[in-house]
């Protein structure tokens, strides 16, 4: 079709010379340029040869007639659109029906009115460019709308019939063919869990004339999921009532994947595939909130791997990875098989195990029946990591530690939940590792102050604040004191007294147990000068010296200045040093300990039966008496397996002419079973609580007399239990 610019081409086919030669200068004179053809076949060859913008064909021609010229047009590449007019004398319908049968656009009778030849033609252009324009701007839109993926659809409401474009019926995996005319058979290819969705969508907006959008699933015949967007409007009536809807449908099914990589990526752990500490608090959350509404049971487990580290800078970060892949995997797999304690077996896919990062993992337990229910998930884990792990050739074995917290008893939120877990876990991990802790608010205390307590311990020697608490140790056969520990206690101005057990590790974290170490030492010196001065009963005391004290360099001399110092015997002192201590290096402790054994000084071990040493070690140490750990003593003699470590040690210890002595002994049962198996000596509760040196002084007196006045040296019960 030619531009505005240049003049339309006409070509003029007809048999008669006269006919073409008015038509000609008619349509000349009207601005348009014309071509001639004699018949059907010069009208074919002229039309690929010029490709005329109009074609006014004669109907009744010789060789190939006006009918059969005009069909053949249409066939040729570009005669689709091109405009027809037909001339024709003949004006009985069939002839005109036959016209438009044969795909011509009009047709002008004959006799010709010349005068209007050239509007017409005029009219049947302008007509076809406006038609052509349209088809244009229809495949533009059917491109961009293929191209987005995006289709769209009307639906009378009326008749419930829906148009939708072949767009809409490739998103659904139809021909135009089968698609359903009806829209509520389209409900039948949404996916089933999306219907009651997208009705409610489209619902509503009919009843609030309002638009709609929604996204859901649909399933081809195929049985393949697309998810697709799909909008649409309300069309009212002139009564104001909703007649028609109209909208599209995109499929999005790409953009969702694209989207669900990249969530992927921000939520999961690439390494393990399990979720990531951002999803974990997300899921946290949620379950807290849960929670709260259904009084369910939410219990938090902290985990790390013991000896990671050293694992990764040994073997290198490639085992390091591969380690905690299959790590993730049997944490996973023994997280599982613990719907035996839910509830209700889908509660146990609630389950969740995320990594928080390095070899931090967490798991939230839902539908538990009851708190005590965790540990034995945590035992079971426990047991599945200590499984040995084989990569490139190397057996590793690694153990776990799990602090537990359980909602909302552990934390009110979250957060604080898995804080708290957090400290279980370091509770755990510090004493013995490969072992699971409940929480409980000591241990967050020493959290929670780490950083104030740090600062006041420096200053705590200079003000003073430290004093020594003594315990009795009994003779279980003579029931006589036999000696007493000192156990350190720190008078805060603040938060009043605090335990060792909460500012010890911190002094050996900063390395002030040296100076405080140093006046335990010299302090209990001069507490047995002191007793000794007064003329009482000789009674040994045991000091504790922590791991990094008993390994400093001079240590031995430091000891013997102080006993110097107080001219105190060394028999009189013991030195108590805990079983992990002295298996932090052995060789080392073994050379340390010899020295001090010259010196004159007791050894014992303390916390006996937690460090998991072997006899052979033992052998080697010049180790006066173990004492057994006061967590084989609590459940004695109820626990079998409490009454055969206890034995064991007994029997052991004996054997390798060590004194044994039992650690926090709180009743009569205990006392029973200890003394029946001939344990040597007990310290606990039920004896004495530690007492401040004032009191123990009168403590030791009084015994002192009235065992002398005694007609039987039989212990006869508590005698103190102050403090
Ligand atoms: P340890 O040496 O094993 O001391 C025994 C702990 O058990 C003491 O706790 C004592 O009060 C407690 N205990 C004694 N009998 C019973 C009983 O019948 N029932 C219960 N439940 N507990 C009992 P304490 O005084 O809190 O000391 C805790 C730990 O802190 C000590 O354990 C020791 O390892 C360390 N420690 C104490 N004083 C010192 C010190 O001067 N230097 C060093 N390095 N460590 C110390
Ligand atoms: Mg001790
Ligand atoms: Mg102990």
């Amino acid at each position: 079709m030619s531009d505005s610019f240049q003049p339309a081409l006409v070509l003029v086919v007809d048999d008669d010379m006269t006919m073409r030669l008015l038509a000609r200068e008619t349509l000349e004179q009207a601005g348009f340029t014309v071509e001639e053809a004699e018949d059907g076949h010069g009208a074919l060859a002229a039309f690929e040869a010029l490709r005329p913008d109009v074609v006014l064909l004669d109907v009744v021609m010789p060789v190939l007639d006006g009918f059969e010229a005009c069909a053949a047009l249409r066939a040729l590449e570009g005669g689709l659109h091109v405009p027809i007019l037909m001339m024709t004398g003949l004006d009985d319908s069939d002839s005109i029906n036959r016209v438009y049968e044969v795909g011509a656009t009009d047709f002008i009778t004959k006799p010709i009115a010349w005068p209007m030849l050239g509007h017409r033609v005029k009219y049947v252009l302008r007509a076809n460019r406006a038609a052509m324009e349209l088809t244009q701007s229809q495949q533009r839109l059917t491109n961009a709308q293929r191209i987005a993926q995006l289709g769209h659809w009307e639906w009378d409401i009326g008749t419930d019939q829906v148009q939708r474009s072949e767009e809409v019926c490739r998103i659904l995996g139809l021909t135009p063919q089968q698609m359903p005319a009806a829209h509520t058979a389209f409900t039948g290819l949404i996916h089933p869990q999306d219907r009651l969705t997208v009705e409610d969508a489209v619902y509503a907006a009919l009843y609030r004339q309002q638009p709609f959008s929604v996204d859901f699933r649909i399933v081809r015949p195929d049985g393949t999921v697309r998810i697709v967007h799909e909008q649409g409007e309300v069309i009212c009536d002139p009564a104001g009532k909703a007649s028609h809807m109209q909208g599209t449908t995109q499929d999005i099914t790409e953009r969702k994947r694209a989207e669900e990589q990249i969530h992927q990526l921000a939520l999961y752990d690439s390494l393990t595939g399990l979720p990531n500490r951002h999803l974990f608090k997300e899921q946290l959350n949620h379950a807290v909130a849960r929670s709260e509404r259904g009084d369910e049971l939410l219990v938090m487990l902290s985990l790390d791997l013991d000896r990671f580290k050293r694992i990764n800078d040994t073997l290198g970060h490639e085992v390091g990875d591969s380690l905690l892949k299959e790590a993730a995997a049997r944490l996973n797999q023994s997280v599982r098989q613990s719907d035996v304690l839910t509830r209700q077996d889908h509660e146990a896919r609630n389950h969740l195990v995320a990594r928080q990062g390095g070899d931090e993992f967490t798991v939230l337990l839902t539908g538990l029946n009851q708190p005590q229910d965790a540990a034995k998930v945590a035992h079971r884990i426990l047991g599945a990591l200590s499984q040995p792990f084989h990569f490139a050739g190397n057996e590793i074995v690694v153990g776990a530690s799990i602090g537990i917290a359980v909602y909302p008893l552990d934390g009110a939120d979250g957060e604080t939940l898995l804080k708290n877990a957090d400290a279980a876990k370091n509770y755990a991990k510090e004493h013995g590792k490969n072992n699971y802790e409940y929480y409980n608010e000591k241990m967050n205390t020493s959290a929670v102050q780490k950083l104030t307590l740090e600062s006041s311990l420096h200053r705590a020697l200079e003000r003073d604040e430290f004093s020594l608490f003594y315990q009795p140790k009994i003779d279980l056969t003579s029931r006589s004191i036999v000696g007493v520990e000192a156990l350190i206690r720190w008078q805060h101005p603040e938060m009043g007294l605090i335990s060792p057990a909460d500012f010890i590790p911190l002094a050996e974290e900063t390395g002030l147990i040296i100076p405080i170490g140093e006046w335990v030492l010299r302090t209990a010196c001069a507490q047995i000068r002191a007793w000794h001065d007064a003329g009482l009963a000789a009674v040994p005391i045991a000091i504790n010296l922590s791991a990094r004290q008993f390994h400093q360099q001079n240590i031995c001399e430091i000891v013997t200045t102080a006993l110097r110092d107080y001219k105190v015997a060394a028999h009189m002192l013991e030195l108590e040093i805990t079983e992990s201590a002295a298996m932090q290096n052995a060789e080392a402790t073994s050379a340390t300990l010899h020295k001090l054994k010259a010196i004159g000084v007791s050894i014992a071990i303390d916390d006996f039966g937690t460090g998991y040493s072997s006899l052979s070690y033992l052998k080697r140490f010049p180790i006066d008496s173990l004492k057994i750990d006061r967590s084989f003593v609590t459940e004695l003699p109820g626990n079998q397996d409490d009454v055969s470590i206890a034995q064991a040690v007994i029997t052991m210890g004996h054997a390798l002419r060590l004194k044994i002595v039992a650690e926090g002994v709180e009743n009569e049962a205990q006392l029973d079973f200890l003394a029946a198996n001939l344990c040597d000596e007990m310290q606990g509760y039920f004896f004495s609580r530690p007492l401040p040196a004032g009191q123990c002084t009168q403590l030791i007196a009084d015994h002192a007399g009235a065992n002398r006045t005694a007609s039987s040296d039989r212990f006869e019960g508590p005698v103190a239990r102050t403090a």
